[in-house]
This record gives structure tokens, sequence and C-alpha cells, in this order.
């Protein structure tokens, strides 16, 4: 099984974090080759029974300026070629416009999108459930996996979740 998963979320969720929590426990390759304005950020995670291809999608903030507006045209095209996209969420965070924006640009995609709600370490458990279903309102994802990026909790799950769909 291989396949592209798409890594989007506005700064700061913790999207870099992940991708090199996940990559740094099974190396694999890692190259930053630049295929946009922005480097795009290419991980390839080699494990027994996949090969799954992570890419960084700096673009899909709203855009400021017309440059922004040609990074969310390039972002936009990535997520037509991938399998699967990661939507990662900051549980710490209310939703904000940066969360409305790409909620927004998701319903032009039919690509099945996974919740991923991160920074588990730094909330409550009963906080869990009241934060997914709010993003589970306003969005059919396929699945939801709350994690922590930075203590490593749940990824096992992430990556099953992930396999999916390759
Ligand atoms: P990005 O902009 O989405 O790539 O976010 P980063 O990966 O750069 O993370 C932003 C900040 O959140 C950094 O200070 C990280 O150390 C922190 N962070 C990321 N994941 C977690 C997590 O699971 N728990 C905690 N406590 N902090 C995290």
């Amino acid at each position: 099984k291989s396949g592209f998963i798409a890594v989007i979320g506005r700064p700061n969720v913790g999207k870099s974090t992940l991708i090199n929590t996940l990559i740094g426990q099974k190396i694999a390759i890692m190259s930053d080759k630049p295929q946009t304005t922005q480097n795009r950020i290419l991980c390839i995670l080699t494990e027994p029974d996949a090969q799954i291809v992570f890419l960084d999608t700096p673009g899909i903030h709203k855009p400021k300026h017309k440059l922004g507006e040609y990074m969310v045209k390039a972002a936009e095209g990535t997520l037509k070629e991938v399998d699967a996209i990661l939507f990662v969420v900051d549980a710490t965070e209310k939703m904000g416009p940066g969360e409305y924006y790409i909620l927004e640009r998701l319903q032009a995609t039919s690509k099945p999108v996974i919740l991923v709600v991160n920074k588990l370490d730094l909330i409550e458990k009963e906080q869990v459930l009241p934060i997914i279903s709010r993003y589970a309102d306003k969005y059919p994802f396929v699945g939801v996996v709350p994690i922590s990026a930075k203590a490593e909790t749940n990824l096992d799950s992430l990556l099953t979740e992930v396999k999916k769909y390759l």
C-alpha cells in the first residue's frame, strides 16, 4: 500500500511537529524540494505494510495578497492529487477564522478528510468530545483522531486511520 496524504491546518496547530514525530520515530526519506513558491515539505514514511508520502501545504491559509492567492491555488492543486487529507486543529484554541476558511475550502474536495485534534496533553479528558463535535457539526469527516504530536500520544491510531485510504 502507498499513497499521498496532505497535512493542512492554520499555523501553530502542530503540523510540523506531527510530521517530524512520525518521521523521527520510523525514519525513511526526508527532503525539502522547493516545489512551490514556499517549500513544500515532502516526507516519506516507510512502514512494513505501507509507504506514506506526507505533503505540507503551507499555502492553504487565507491569502492576504496576490502572491498569497497564487500559493492558495498551488495548495488546492495539491489537494486534488492526494488520497486523503489530515486537517490538524489545536485542542487548546477555539475554532477561529483560520479554521472556518479551511472548512470552506474543504467543501470543494471529495477527498476523505480526517480530523486530527492535536495537543491532547494540554486539555482535560472531558473536553475532547465537545471539541470533536464542534468540528464534526461543520464537516463530514471520515474519521477523527485526538493526538499529541509532542507527547507522541495516539499516533498509531492515526496511522491506522490513514492506511485505510491508501
Ligand atoms: P505548525 O505551524 O502547524 O507546523 O505548528 P508547529 O509544529 O510548529 O507547532 C507549533 C507549536 O505548538 C510549537 O511550539 C510546538 O512545540 C507546539 N506543539 C505542537 N504539537 C504539540 C502537542 O501535541 N502538545 C503541545 N503541548 N505542544 C505542541
